[in-house]
């Protein structure tokens, strides 16, 4: 049976050059950052270095970032840090309601803390409303939280026209480009960003290393109570394999963004426009351009999504409802109800994300079996 790939927006492989610079670090640089000796030298280096490759990437100085364990953390020490450092000023937070749950987590933990929390909604097609946000700051405001792309159904949001508008009235802004970094072009100063959440195996690097920008100036304090490492923001042993990685797989994307994007946009939009003209009643979900290159994302009527999942799963073809998180979970998913999905079309959903070894073949193959397997399952 052949093997389809179609969730890299749950995760992606490690790009095997990828695996070959960090492989090293395991070995014979296997120092710890922070000693001072030649070996802990060595890995302080590396991970210098790769800090120097990350920032150049994203339009940042070396020192305004840190290296962290994945982006739920990089998220969860970015509010939690910022809403405790501005208590003082204000407790008004503005989120969208179609954040991660790394974010919205602990969001629902400050509201409970009691700071006072704008969920902002968005159109039908996912994208908040510029004005709406505006309207919605007030003198309390001190953090605005948004996902620079939608995991799910793969809108990409106004940041740089709502982090100006942010950054005039003197408010933290946070953004999630997890989706965005390594797929379109991101730059920490003109998406007017105070820090900002990366994930390395979103861009085919490994799983278990991430990392955060904090703009100069921005105080924020440490998550982790141990250590000095990252200057004093991030205490544990430094991942420098990890780091290392990251940086390669930044570099990796750097060299192609622009080709894999112009490849998987036909290929996106092969499917976005085949899979209606194929199968009866389905809806595209999100911007029809306003997208990530490589989501597509569509409901179904009549059909659960769980078992369309599996059905596909049995012909080689792995793909996912929505976000790798909330599967499983029997709440219909909270980016399909803010964009004003019924909960039966909810569930009847089917996120489909490309990647860098996609090819033609895999996506005939996928608008050959899906009618197939739709047609059955309604049946039944
Ligand atoms: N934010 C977004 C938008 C994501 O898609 C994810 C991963 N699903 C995360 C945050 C969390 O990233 P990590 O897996 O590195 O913790």
């Amino acid at each position: 049976m052949q093997r389809k790939y179609f969730d890299y927006a749950s995760t992606t492989p490690a790009d095997p050059e990828v695996v070959k610079v960090m492989t090293p670090y395991f070995y014979e640089k296997f120092g710890n950052a922070s000693s001072p000796h030649s070996v802990g030298r060595e890995a302080q280096k590396a991970l210098e270095d790769s800090r120097e490759t990350l920032a150049r990437f994203l339009g940042a100085n070396a020192e305004e970032f840190i290296f962290t364990s994945g982006a739920t953390e990089s998220n969860n020490q970015a509010i939690i840090g910022i809403a405790r450092q501005l208590k003082n000023k204000g407790k008004h937070i503005v989120v969208s309601q179609i954040e991660h749950h790394s974010v919205l987590e602990p969001i629902y933990y400050l509201e409970k803390e009691g700071y006072t929390i704008t969920y902002l909604p968005v159109d039908p097609v996912g994208l908040v409303d510029v004005q709406n946000l505006k309207k919605a700051l007030t003198g309390q405001t001190i953090l605005v939280c948004l996902i620079q792309a939608s995991n799910e159904i793969g809108t990409i949001q106004s940041i740089a026209e709502i982090g100006t508008i942010v950054r005039e009235q003197n408010i933290h802004f946070h953004v999630d480009a997890v989706q965005t970094v390594g797929h379109i072009p991101v730059n920490v100063k003109e998406l007017h960003a105070d820090t900002l959440s990366l994930s390395a195996h979103k861009f085919y690097g490994p799983k278990g290393v991430a990392a955060l920008y904090v703009r100069k100036g921005v105080r924020l304090p440490s998550f982790l109570m141990g250590g000095g490492q990252e200057r004093g923001l991030r205490a544990s042993t430094q991942n420098v394999a990890g780091a290392v990685g990251l940086a390669k797989a930044i570099q990796l994307c750097q060299d192609t963004m622009a080709q894999e994007a112009d490849l998987q946009k036909k290929l996106r939009d092969t499917l976005l426009n085949e899979i209606p003209k194929r199968i009866a009643g389905v809806i595209v979900n999100g911007h029809r351009t306003q997208r990530l290159p490589n989501n597509a994302h569509f409901s179904f009527e009549k059909v659960s999504g769980e078992s369309l999942l599996m059905s596909l799963d049995m012909a080689g073809i792995a793909a996912s409802m929505g976000s790798a998180c909330t599967s499983g979970a029997m709440e219909p998913s909270h980016v399909l109800r803010a964009i004003g999905l019924s909960d039966e079309l909810a569930f009847g959903s089917l996120r489909v994300t490309l990647g860098r070894w996609t090819t033609e073949e895999d996506v005939d193959y996928l608008l050959e079996e899906l009618p197939k397997v739709v047609k059955r399952l309604r049946k039944v």
